[in-house]
Order: C-alpha cells, then structure tokens, then sequence
C-alpha cells in the first residue's frame, strides 16, 4: 500500500463511527445467537432431576434432602440441553455471559419457602393416595379369600348331602333298556304280525 493510499484510509475513519461497541463505556448488547447461561427459576422448580440426567458434563447436581439445585459454571458448554429437558420450564438461558469468578465452584440455589411448601403438600397428597391404595388393595384380597373360602365351604357341604346311589342300582340302571325305547320296539307292526292275526 502506498503511503498516499494510507494516509486516504487514515483520513476516511478519523470521520467514520466506530466498528466496535464502546464497551464498557456503554452497556453490553447481546445478539439473537448468544448461549448466556443457564438459570433456574426456583419459584417453579420440582427437583425432579431430570436436568442432571440430561446434562452431558455433569455440570448440574440436585440435594433433595437440602432441597437445592446447584451448577457448576465452568463445567457448563451452554448446549442447552437441561432447558430443553426441564418438565416445569423453570430452567432458561441468561443472555449474559457467566460472571468472572476467581474459583471454578459450584452454585447453589435454594427452593423458595413457597415452592418447599408446594412440594411439601404434594408430598402428603401423594402419601395419603399410596396409603389409599394400600388400603383398597387389602380389603380387595381379604374380599377374594373369603369368596374363596366360601366356595370351598359350599362345595364341600353340597358333596356331603347328595345321596349316594347303591352300586346294585347303578348296575340294574346301565343294564336294563330304558322304558321308552323297549315299547317302541315291541310296539312296531312287523308284516309277521299282520299275517298271524
Ligand atoms: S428438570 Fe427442571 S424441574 Fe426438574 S430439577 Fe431440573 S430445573 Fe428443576
Ligand atoms: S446447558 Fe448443557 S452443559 Fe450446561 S448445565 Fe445445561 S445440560 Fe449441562
């Protein structure tokens, strides 16, 4: 480039706006494509886990018992996959980049007293529904042993009761020809016995 031409650009952006953003000046703009990071609305949030499944690094880790939700952001790559994942939709991304921290610790966040409360009645709810369950199911099987038993019982005094035939009459019964089918045959009109009449 010669040193003409030079001294033409020179000139040309000494009046031109600044190509970049006058950060930190000015605040921060964050374009559509912008990951962020990820945030947890802990108003709306079960701890029902499945983010921690589905997070590839393992950048998620959720305490029921302390009931807390915690993430490590240095281990976070923002692929979204947590937000995609997440039943209440409490999980977002931030469009605002991870604050600079001087160790790569974790986060925790804790559930609100309103959210614990939530949790807490759905809980009893679905105990007392399992302790309901448990319930009907042993009324149902005592009702099927006793129907059970009661057949049984029934069976048994019905074989008591029934008369018992002589095994003399059975043989009679299985050799003699029934009644019917005996005078039917004697009653047939043979051409013998038209001639002899
Ligand atoms: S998936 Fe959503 S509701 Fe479930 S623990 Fe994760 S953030 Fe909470
Ligand atoms: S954005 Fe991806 S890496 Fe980050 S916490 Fe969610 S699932 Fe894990």
């Amino acid at each position: 480039m010669s040193f003409a031409n030079f001294t033409k650009i020179e000139l040309k952006n000494l009046f031109k706006k600044p190509a970049t953003e006058k950060y930190p000046d000015g605040p921060a703009t964050y374009k559509e494509v912008t990951r962020g990071h990820v945030v947890n609305d802990m108003d709306v949030c079960v701890l029902c886990g499945l983010c921690q499944m589905r997070c590839p690094t393992g950048a998620i880790t959720i305490d029921k018992k302390k009931q807390t939700w915690s993430i490590r952001p240095f281990s976070c790559i923002q692929c979204r996959c947590c937000v995609e994942n997440c039943p209440k939709k409490s999980l977002s991304m931030a469009k605002e980049y991870t604050e600079p921290d001087v160790a790569k610790g974790q986060r925790d966040f804790d559930l609100t007293d309103r959210q614990k409360e939530v949790l807490a009645e759905q809980a009893r709810q679905a105990a007392e529904r399992a302790a309901q369950a448990m319930e009907a199911r042993k009324k149902a099987a005592a009702a099927q042993n006793a129907n059970t038993a009661a057949g049984a019982g029934a069976a048994a005094t019905a074989e008591s009761k029934a008369p018992a035939a002589p095994a003399s009459e059975k043989g009679q019964a299985a050799a003699a020809p029934s009644e019917g089918s005996g005078s039917a045959g004697d009653n047939k009109e043979t051409p013998g016995n038209r001639d002899s009449e």
